[in-house]
Order: C-alpha cells, then structure tokens, then sequence
C-alpha cells in the first residue's frame, strides 16, 4: 500500500472546543501519522498514510467533528514528498497572522459526561459541574481573553492532581478543557431555606425531595438564575407569576426526557432534533390539545427545553417536568448572582440552590421554533451567542439595535456578533447590562469600533448611546430607518445581496416621515428602500394609552370605517375615544401591523387591555379556527398602495352581530392579510421586477401566518426567504443594521 501526504486546511471555529484531541484521536484510529496546529484561520494538518485512510479521515471531520465547532470548508492537497512522520503531534501554534479568538457558546452536556454522571463506579459520579472539552460553561464564565482558566470564573479552583492529569494529557477528552473540575477541586453547591439559611444534608437530594413535594426553588443555572416548580401544578405556576409581577407571558418547561416532552407536546423529528442539540434551546411545541396546560400558556405552544446541565439532571431523576423560567420580573434583566438572588427573591421562593461558580455574563435561554426543519429563532441568547453569523460586514462596527428587544451587534471583516437577548431599555438595570455588554464584546473579540450605526428613533435610549458616544470617541455615527434594518437583516440572514420586496411587519418603527411605521411593504437592498405600501394609518386615541388598552385601537378602526363602536366597546367609553378622535387630540398615527391586530383582538373580544407586548396578536393567533375563508378588503394607490381593510371590519361587525364563530373569524382576518400581502407584492413586483420576498418584524411570531403566507407566495411565483439565523423580531434589528452600515461604508471608499 503506497503511502502518501496530505496538506489539510480546516476553515471555521475549530479552536477551543476540543478540536485538536478530536484531530488526534481520530487519526490514531485511521493509522495516520503528522501533526494538527491552530492557524490564523483555523486549523492545519499535515497527515501521511494510505490515500483511502485519508479519504475517510476527512469524512470523519466533516461527520464526527466536536459538536461546538463550525467547520465553513475543508482544502486538502497532496504532497509530493512523503516525510515518515513517526506519530501523531499536537505542534505550536502558527504565530503568523492577525491571531483572533472565537469564543464558544455554552454548551449542554455531553453523552459521555452525562454517562460519567450517571456511573457509580465514576468518581465524577452524581458531581453536579461534570464537563469536558465538548461540554460544559464557556461564554458566560470568560471574563478575559485568551481563553485559559485564570481567565474564566473558574480560575479560583485550583485543580487537583487528578484533573490536571486529565487537563494535561492529549489523549484525555479532558485534555485542555478549561472548566475542569470533580468533588475534590470544583465549586460546591448549597441549599438555602427561603430566610437564606443553610439546609443540612445532600443539597440535591433535599431540593430534588423539596420539588416533588410542590416547593419552589430557585436554582443557580448557567447564564442566570431560574425559578422551578413542578410543571403539573397551577398552584405553582400561580406563585411563580406573583413573584414576576402577575406576569401573563407563558412559563417555560424543563422535560426530563424527550418521551416526557411528547407527553405534552407534539414533536417532529426536526424539533426533536432541536430540543437535544447541544444548544438546548427552548422550543416552542404544539400542545396535544389547545386548551391543556393553560396555566403555563395561555396560546397553543408551550416553550419546552431538555435539560442542559449535570445538575438539572440530577435534580429531575423523579420529576418528568418543571417550570424553569428566568428568576426576573418582567423587563428586569435575569438574576446571576447570589446576593441580587437572596435580595430580590428571599422570603419569596422557599429554597435556594445555589452554588460558588461564578456567572460573569448573563445569557437567558434561547427560545425559537422550527418552522420547514429549520431554526426561526425568537431569542437568540445561550447556547449560540456568541458564534458570529457569516455576512458581507465590514471591520468595526457597532450597531446599537432597537430598545425593546435590545441587542447589539458589533463587526469584523465578513463576520458580525449579534449579542445575547437583553431586554428592554428603557428599565435602567437592563440597559446597564447592555452597555458593559457592548463593552466586554469589544473587549473579547478585540473589536476596534470605526463606525456606529443606530435607529432613527430620536427617543431610543440605544440612539441616545450612540449619538454620545460618537462625540466622545469621535466615531461618525449613522442612523437607519427601522424596517429598512429589518429587511437587512432577513436579507443577510439568507445571503441575499440583490434587491428584494421587504414584507416588513411589526409595532412599533420610528418611520422617515415621523410617524410610526409597521405594516410595511418596502422594496431595496442594503443601499436604500422605497416604502411601496402599508395598511391604513391607524389613529392611536391616547397614543400610548392605545399600546396598553387596545380597545382604544378596537374603536379607532371601527370609527374611521365609518361604523358605530359603542356597538361593540360599551361602558360609555366608545363615546369618549369618539370625542377624542373627532377632536384629533393626543391621536397619533401608526401603520403597525401590530395595532391592526390589537384592534380586531378587540373588536372580538378576544383581549381588551394588554398585559405585554403583542398580546393581543398572540391571543387572537391561539382563537383561530379552521377555515378557508377571508373578508373583501380595498388596495388603492395614494402616493403608495394602501390596505384599506374598511370592508373587511363591516363584514366582521357583522358577523358578530350574527354570533358567527369568534375562531372563525379571526382565522379569516388572518386569511385577508395574507391574500392582501400576496396583492401587494404583485403590483410592487409589477413596477420594480423584484421576485425575492424577504419577511420580518415582530409579526411573523405568528405560526398560523408562517405556516400559509410563504406557500402562497410561492404559488404566485415569488422566492420567499424568512429568518433562520436571527430574530424577526426588533432583537434582529441590530445585525440588520450592521449590514447596511457596512455597505455604506464600501461605498465610501469605492
Ligand atoms: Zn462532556
Ligand atoms: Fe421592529
């Protein structure tokens, strides 16, 4: 058999997550001898044995590799001169080149360490912080660069001999894992009663004991602190929504295991896939039946995500699930520290299991669907910040995002970090959080920040910090129109350079001409965009009033159709938002899709008031029925094509005058827009040529739209691109940025 030489570049993050051992210990297997060094753009390897050896050694890169790496191509090219390379090493590192780190994400545990935890004979059995080089804390325990333990909040646990043996030896899959650690050298958990004194005994057994009995405990997790209770219990769930202020929003669950996830929820083969990666995101589940667990949810899908730590499994070994949802109150950035836990939550839960590992950064659970076997993430937060997402972006930028769904995101050549979920900034704390965020990106990733891009919105407080801190660091500062940022940022997320139609639908948008935007439809690229059409203005009567008691908005859009809402809003309040309307006081206008919603919830009494954002939308989604029909409706042309839904609200009137089915109607409604978008884009597409359809905005976090919309597009001829990589929502909005920052800056130097 003739041997022979392979040169072989591995491209993408390979670094810091266990690649080399891997490189190593599969080249053993396939009898292969060379070398494997870090190189500025990954990996190199030099290999030499039989061709087929080689061949299928490439194979078991591309197939077998560590589960956080991301691996963009593999070259390899033969050599001439065979070296006689007598075994396998682990050589220096290439120096040459710009060295920049990658940072991992948080990864959840592995099946090795998981059948170490679960080994009596293993003396890491039953240790609740078991991790390898494939699994365990990363980004929310580095607090420097490079990533070496001193670094890392773990850098105060000396290891013992025995761990360093592992950390030491190549052949170990704990060779160089940074948060290594076993009973004798890692942190120690403790369980706290709810006065925050110590409980005696096995501090997993009493709280795993406490749990099944129906106790609440707050247990320290990976990016924050969470509140559990046993998922089968209203009364639990009850307690958790008063300690987050009566928050309506649904509560998250832990399964212990795929077979107790589907006694709950339906589950493809695809969102099982999601739910056990080793990301472990929340996914968002089709109950078996609508109206079961309305305690947890009040729509149709319950957020449902696998344990990701040793210590869940371990405290779940007799519980099928739990409520697990972040120890906050509503806009509140999470708890991730012990003494803000003890502060905020004693006397209130009534245990504490925490532990002395340190979380220097917060990061709340991911939370998406799968919608056509791919990710559509809502949260983009553990378990993927902070990979960066491959775009056409220029070195150094900063782009500052929206405000309510906060999130940055900053830029190296061809290469952007959108950041973990934030939050809302208008809450202090949340925007602090924000801030030092911004600063420990740049700080890790070695970003020097040329350019800062923000929303047009003067009154963002994200505006606000870019604006100052252009005059500071005297840094040009750019502002991009809010739905152009979504549009961006649905065309990067799917690579798309050439220019589209942006179905753009939200709230909420700080429009060109000072009004508020969100029913969108646009056309352009990262350049530039002409808003092409919306829905009817919407009057706002009490403008922010409006946002909260959507019954405001209900009566507004029967009013401006020219029909009687006292019919509907009794109680003498219709009359008053008719005195407010005629008199046009404190009535802002506002195309949000968002608001259409919030006014039919409304009208069929599905929602009056709103206790979080999108409500209204969320609830009257969960109402619909089956059905194919939809409403007569009007598109006219008025300096742009409008939507004019005037007819569709006569009819509807109608009908609940005639007691037809509330389901039924909001499933027409629902059919009428998507029937208008499919209008729309022909007449844009009539006038511009555009066939590429990009969708974004908050809005499409509705399924039964997601599930219709794109298909009907399709049929009538158009390519429809939705968002896989980042958020529709207003948390995408910073990467979208970022995108047409940087092409404003390639303009400028062409
Ligand atoms: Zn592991
Ligand atoms: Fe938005």
């Amino acid at each position: 058999m003739e041997t022979i030489c392979a040169q072989i570049k591995v491209y993408g993050i390979v670094q810091g997550v266990g690649f080399r051992p891997f490189i190593n210990r599969i080249a053993l297997e396939h009898g292969l001898n060379g070398w494997i060094r870090n190189t500025s753009y990954g990996a190199g390897i030099e290999v030499e044995g039989s061709g087929e050896n080689i061949q299928s050694f490439i194979k078991a890169i591309r197939r077998d590799h560590p589960a956080a790496a991301m691996i963009e191509k593999i070259e390899h090219t033969l050599v001439d001169e065979v070296k006689g390379f007598k075994r396998f090493v682990i050589a220096e590192s290439e120096s040459t080149g710009k060295r920049r780190t990658l940072i991992s994400p948080d990864l959840g545990i592995c099946d090795d360490c998981l059948k170490e935890l679960k080994d009596p004979s293993n003396h890491r059995y039953g240790f609740p912080f078991i991790n390898c080089t494939n699994c365990g804390p990363r980004f929310t325990i580095i607090r420097d660069i490079p990533y070496d333990r001193k670094n890392t909040t773990m850098g105060r646990f000396a290891m013992c001999p025995s761990c360093r043996d592992e950390y030491s030896d190549i052949r170990d899959r704990r060779y160089h894992a940074q948060p290594d650690c076993c009973f004798d050298c890692g942190p120690e958990l403790r369980l706290l009663d709810g006065s925050y004194n110590l409980v005696e005994g096995d501090p997993i057994k009493e709280a795993a004991a406490a749990l099944k009995d129906g106790k609440l405990v707050v247990v320290k997790g990976i990016g924050g602190f969470h509140i559990a209770g046993r998922a089968d219990s209203p009364e639990i769930a009850a307690r958790i929504r008063e300690i987050k202020k009566r928050d309506e929003r649904p509560l998250a669950v832990m399964a212990r295991s795929i077979e107790d996830a589907r006694s709950m929820v339906k589950l493809s083969a695809d969102e099982e896939e999601a739910l056990t990666s080793f990301r472990r995101p929340i996914v968002l589940l089709k109950k078996l039946n609508n109206s079961d667990y309305t305690y947890l949810s009040e729509n149709n899908y319950l957020g449902i995500m696998l344990p990701y730590t040793p210590l869940h499994y371990l405290l779940m070994e007799d519980i099928p699930a739990l409520i697990m949802t972040s120890a906050n109150t509503s806009d509140m950035p999470i708890i991730y520290t012990n003494p803000e836990a003890a502060d905020k939550l004693k006397g209130m839960a009534d245990y504490f299991l925490i532990h002395n590992r340190r979380i220097e950064t917060r990061c709340d659970d991911s939370l998406m669907w799968v919608l056509d076997g791919k990710d559509y993430p809502v949260r983009r937060s553990r378990g993927f910040v902070p990979y960066p997402v491959k775009a056409p972006v220029e070195e150094g930028v900063l782009a500052c995002g929206a405000e309510q769904k906060a999130s940055f995101t900053v830029t190296r050549e061809g290469m952007a970090f959108p950041s973990q979920h934030i939050g809302d900034l208008k809450n202090a704390e949340t925007f602090d959080n924000w801030e030092s965020q911004i600063r420990h990106f740049e700080k890790l990733f070695d970003i020097d920040v040329k350019n800062i891009v923000c929303d047009m919105h003067p009154n963002f407080l994200s505006t606000e910090y870019a604006v100052n801190r252009g005059m500071k660091d005297k840094l040009p500062v750019m502002k991009v129109q809010h739905h152009h940022a979504h549009m961006a940022a649905c065309m990067g997320d799917n690579g798309l350079e050439e220019p589209v139609i942006g179905i753009i639908w939200d709230g909420t948008g700080y429009g060109t001409d000072g009004t508020t935007w969100g029913g969108e439809f646009l056309a352009g690229d990262y350049k530039d965009f002409r808003r092409m059409g919306s829905i009817k203005p919407i009057r706002l009567p009490g403008g922010d009033k409006a946002i909260k008691e959507i019954w405001r908005t209900g009566a507004s859009i029967l009013e401006d159709a020219g029909l009687d809402s006292s019919v509907f809003f009794i109680g003498g309040r219709a009359d008053r938002i008719r005195d407010v309307l005629e008199a046009d006081i404190n009535c802002p206008v506002s195309t949000g899709m968002g608001r259409l919603f919030d006014g039919v919830a409304a009208l069929l009494g599905i929602k009056t008031e709103s206790s979080y954002e999108g409500q209204g939308a969320v609830l009257l989604e969960a109402a619909a029925g089956r059905s194919r029909g939809e409403y007569p409706f009007d598109i006219r042309m008025e300096k742009r094509w409008i939507f004019d839904y005037s007819r569709m609200l006569g009819c509807i009137c109608r009908e609940l005058y005639e007691a037809r089915d509330i389901g039924l109607i909001a499933a027409d409604f629902m059919n009428t827009l998507i029937t208008m978008s499919v209008q729309m884009c022909e007449k844009i597409s009539a006038e511009t040529g555009f066939k590429k359809v990009v969708l974004s905005g908050g809005s499409f976090q509705n399924m039964y739209i997601m599930e219709r919309l794109p298909e009907r597009l399709r049929s009538a001829g158009f390519q429809v691109y939705t968002h896989s990589r980042v958020s529709a929502n207003d948390e995408g909005v910073s990467f979208g940025q970022a995108l047409i920052a940087s092409h404003r800056i390639r303009k400028e130097e062409e």
